[in-house]
């Protein structure tokens, strides 16, 4: 696929006049955010080697399913003793044990926030906030109630060759992976919405779609989120279709799995997005402009709120051919709960659009680009109901997250379900949300089916200790 390298991962545009960009190259934006807070310049240094010090452990591994124990046990758990005590010692300490073992540290942060490790080194309550709005961008939440391993993959990933734009669009990367797959033999059905998840005697052996066809196989992966896989999909479907008897517990949220009810215990569902795609003639867009923008005027403390930050993409100044000559694409989105959209009528709803959408236009004309109004040849917004509508999310949801503090990913549950044959994938699963960690959900799952079907080696008395040990942990978290 052709790529064009984007210099820019993102530009901060935050209170107090803080310009920040992230640079392809890690020195570069280090040297910048430096420049920026020179006090702070050795907390800096640590956390951001925190991060890395995560991404490379991570990136060392052969990555499979933490639910798989000859592959656990033989990765993670080759100190068990000193890795379980790692979590009462500091840095320091835990640096000097693992010297010999990258691995070491995964453990070590899996209960950590990156809120807290950032508060270790960094005392600034500006660089704090900054350190709030970096972890907000892929986890909608602000640092502390952002896994350290997922901020860790994140802000290290985007400095590891860079963030490269497909020719063509985006659009290109969910092609190729559709072609590889039939390259390889499989089938790829388009407008197949799954309305049922077939179980026969409590094990889940296919799926029924609207237009009433069943499709049988071995294993059932649902990539639907937990709450439509165990509420909706199976729930009210089951419900409709098969009646009480044959869908048994899931039924009724009572009756959830353990395992259901302890997720929706810790997690709750984020807010969805207002998502506003425009063409606009070039004249509004300064020459130089980078091509990924995060927006918070005035105050700290709007980060989290519904329309207080504004990301915003300008595709067409890294690939002018996305658009008509003397033309950009602008997305721009802004966090939206579907509570704000609901009960309206037809006509309310459309003005509301265009109330908020004219709204959140003349702020980034105010900050970034005068006259963008009046440049604007087309556009087109999208709420949180259109989110559920086009991605059968409940709620438009952008994805799980904690009700309060976490304890960093122990409560995440991984691709196994209390459903035998029933797998789970995407970014309710371990690790989140994000593209990375959704991908990783998806080889960790392909793996764990692998094992199940025997196609892999296992072990069933380690692997059922392992998964009692996850449950465990969960439990705590
Ligand atoms: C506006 C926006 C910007 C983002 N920007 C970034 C970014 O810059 N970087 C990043 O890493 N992440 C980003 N993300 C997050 C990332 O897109 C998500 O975390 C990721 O796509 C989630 O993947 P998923 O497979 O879990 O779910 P989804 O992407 O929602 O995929 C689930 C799929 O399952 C299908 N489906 C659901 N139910 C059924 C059913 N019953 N039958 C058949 N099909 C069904 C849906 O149609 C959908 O195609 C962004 C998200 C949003 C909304």
């Amino acid at each position: 696929m052709q790529v064009i390298p984007d210099p820019t991962t993102i530009h901060f545009h935050l209170p107090g006049e803080l310009s920040v960009r992230v640079h392809r190259e890690y020195s570069e934006f280090i040297r910048e955010l430096i420049s920026k807070f020179p006090h702070e310049r050795e907390g800096i240094l640590k956390f951001y080697r925190e991060c890395w010090r995560i991404f490379n452990a991570l990136n060392s591994l052969e990555l499979k399913s933490i639910e798989e124990s000859i592959y656990l046990f033989g990765q993670f758990f080759r100190k068990p003793l000193e890795c379980l005590t790692l979590g009462d010692h500091d840095v320091e300490w835990v640096e000097k044990r693992c010297l010999d073992g990258l691995m070491d540290f995964v453990p070590y942060y899996f209960p950590q926030n990156a809120g807290d490790v950032a508060r270790k080194f960094i005392k600034d309550p500006q660089l704090l906030s900054f350190i709030d709005a970096e972890c907000f961008i892929p986890s909608t939440v602000n640092a502390l109630y952002t896994p350290m391993i997922n901020a860790g993959m994140v802000l290290c990933d985007r400095h590891f060759g860079g963030i490269n734009y497909p020719v063509g669009g985006v659009g290109g990367i969910a092609k190729a992976l559709a072609n590889g797959l039939v390259e390889k033999g499989s089938k790829i059905l388009y407008k197949a919405y799954v309305t049922r998840i077939i179980l026969e005697h409590g094990r889940a052996v296919g799926v029924r779609l609207s237009d009433g066809r069943e499709f049988f196989a071995k294993t059932v992966i649902s990539n639907a989120t937990r709450w439509d896989t165990f509420v909706h999909t199976l729930s009210r479907f089951l419900i409709n279709f098969c009646g009480p008897k044959i869908t048994g517990k899931l039924i009724k949220v009572d009756d959830l799995p353990e395992e259901e009810k302890n997720f929706q215990r810790i997690y709750v569902k984020a807010p969805s997005f207002l998502s506003i795609h425009m063409g606009v003639k070039d004249t509004a867009v300064p020459p130089n402009t980078d091509c990924h923008h995060f927006i918070l005027e005035d105050d700290w403390v709007n980060l989290e709120e519904s329309y207080g930050s504004i990301f915003l993409s300008i595709p067409t100044v890294l690939d002018s051919s996305l658009a008509p000559e003397g033309h950009h694409i602008l997305h721009i989105f802004t966090t939206s709960c579907i509570e704000d959209w609901k009960g309206l009528s037809r006509k309310d709803y459309e003005e509301k659009k265009e109330l908020v959408a004219n709204k959140i236009i003349s702020r980034l004309e105010n900050k970034l680009f005068p006259g963008l109004k009046s440049s604007v040849v087309l556009k087109e917004v999208g709420t949180p109901k259109t989110h559920r509508r086009f991605l059968a999310r409940d709620n438009g949801t952008y994805g799980p997250i904690p009700r309060s503090i976490p304890k960093g990913l122990l409560g995440m549950p991984a691709n196994t379900t209390a459903i035998d044959g029933l797998y789970c994938v995407g970014d309710s699963c371990f690790p989140g949300q994000g593209v990375i960690a959704v991908a990783f959900s998806g080889i960790m799952c392909a793996h764990r089916v692998a094992v199940d079907i025997g196609l892999e080696k296992r072990s069933p008395l380690l692997d059922a200790a392992l998964l009692w040990l996850l449950g465990w942990l969960r439990k705590m978290a």
